[in-house]
């Protein structure tokens, strides 16, 4: 018997482990200070009423002969994949049911999709990168090279048309820096992996909070992606669904590659290793989609964004040079004085009790830099940025 090799290549990620750490000796050694926790990657406001009463009434219709549910269909429900197609093609753009795939999330999808590449592929991913990417390419035993992000590009990394790669991952708008590719950018890295004859994963998780009605919400506003290029997207943070679990992915029957068609291929892969995603679950998702649902998503899309805004703000007022937050959910920061991430991460929290998100944690790009989040309580983003508008580290700087 062996193991998967490439698994045990994972290196052991202690980011998320090491902050809750931190934090934890934080709270123990100053018990009486408020933690503002600025380092969520996670939704904090509940779910609208009106999903919770739509997946009470699906759970009840488990309990009568006449509508209880088994097995799904394969793909997703029908009334789902109608509802998904809507919403692309209230934005103007065809998205066909039968192009969808639906699924327990956008991560499962991300991971999954690894079955249908060889082994024998480079992968090029962003730096700094959201660490799925990086690990189910690892564990599936994957080549990666990487794009350096950098103050210099806005943290929007472009296409060297002289490195090869056959798979590609982007995130628009971008965890964790926050920033979002313009459609000419856009154009030039579907232009890319048309050349490359390379496939395009396009995770689109955070494009309902986009705000700038001339940002891209979609790979496919761009021509030519739908031959090379699939989208991931996810209710998590559309919705407040990451703990409820829904995404979907489109794979258009146009994708054709190494002379095989990935929308069979996944359907393949999909019905073998999949049994669907839990019928309640897909009544709310669909639920989500309505104009109600979107009215009440939209709320809460708002306050965030709002929050946002609070942060920026204050950085601004205090000189630091940020990316992000004005189209998605985190702001992305230059540590000052040369500080790296985790002396920044250590000095924000002793001084001052606000935790962020060390960039390091994200790529060697991310050295220097640091994450907030703005999925937290209007009361702790204002207290935060109270703190940040004065921050003063003159004197401080790194070893
Ligand atoms: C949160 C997030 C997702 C959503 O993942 P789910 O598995 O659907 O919860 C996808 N991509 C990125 C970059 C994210 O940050």
């Amino acid at each position: 018997m062996k193991v998967n090799h490439y698994a045990l290549q994972l290196e052991n990620n202690y980011l998320f482990s090491e902050i809750a750490s931190r934090l934890r000796a934080f709270q123990k050694e100053y018990p009486d200070r408020t933690l503002l926790k600025c380092s969520i990657g996670d939704v904090t406001r509940p779910l609208p009423r009106i999903l919770v009463e739509t997946m009470k009434n699906a759970a009840e219709e488990m309990a009568h002969p006449e509508t209880f549910r088994g097995y799904g269909a394969e793909q997703g429900e029908l009334f789902l994949r109608e509802a998904i197609a809507q919403y692309y093609a209230k934005r103007g753009l065809s998205v066909h049911p039968e192009d969808i795939f639906v699924s327990d999330g956008a991560k499962s999808d991300l991971g999954n999709l690894c079955d249908l590449f060889d082994a024998d592929n480079t992968v090029l991913l962003p730096n700094p990168v959201y660490p799925v990417y990086y690990d189910t390419s690892i564990m599936s035993g994957r080549h990666v090279v990487f794009l350096e992000g950098s103050q210099k590009n806005e943290f929007l990394p472009m296409p060297d048309f002289s490195v090869h790669a056959d798979i590609i991952y982007l995130c628009s708008p971008n965890n964790p820096t926050g920033a979002v590719y313009n459609r000419e950018q856009l154009a030039e890295w579907v232009a890319y992996a048309l050349e490359q004859k390379a496939i395009l994963l396009f995770d689109a998780a955070y494009e309902s909070y986009i705000q700038d009605a001339s940002l891209p919400h979609s790979i496919f506003e761009i021509e030519g992606a739908e031959q090379c290029a699939l989208e991931i997207n996810s209710l998590s943070k559309m919705a407040g669904f990451t703990g409820v679990r829904c995404g979907w992915t489109v794979v258009p029957r146009t994708l054709v590659l190494d002379g095989a068609s990935l929308h069979q291929m996944w359907f393949r892969r999909m019905a073998t290793k999949y049994n669907g995603t839990s019928y309640i679950i897909q009544r709310t998702a669909a639920k989500v989609f309505t104009e109600e649902g979107q009215q009440a998503v939209r709320e809460d899309i708002a306050y965030y964004m709002e929050n946002a805004h609070i942060l920026k703000k204050a950085l601004n007022q205090a000189g630091i040079w940020s990316t992000g937050g004005d189209n998605a959910p985190y702001v992305w920061l230059k540590a000052p004085n040369n500080l790296d991430s985790w002396e920044f991460f250590d000095e924000l929290l002793n001084r001052y009790g606000i935790a962020g998100t060390p960039g390091a944690g994200f790529g060697t790009a991310g050295e220097g830099y640091l994450r907030f989040s703005s999925f937290a309580s209007r009361e702790t983003i204002q207290e935060a940025a109270k703190l940040l508008e004065n921050l003063d580290f003159s004197g401080k700087s790194s070893k």
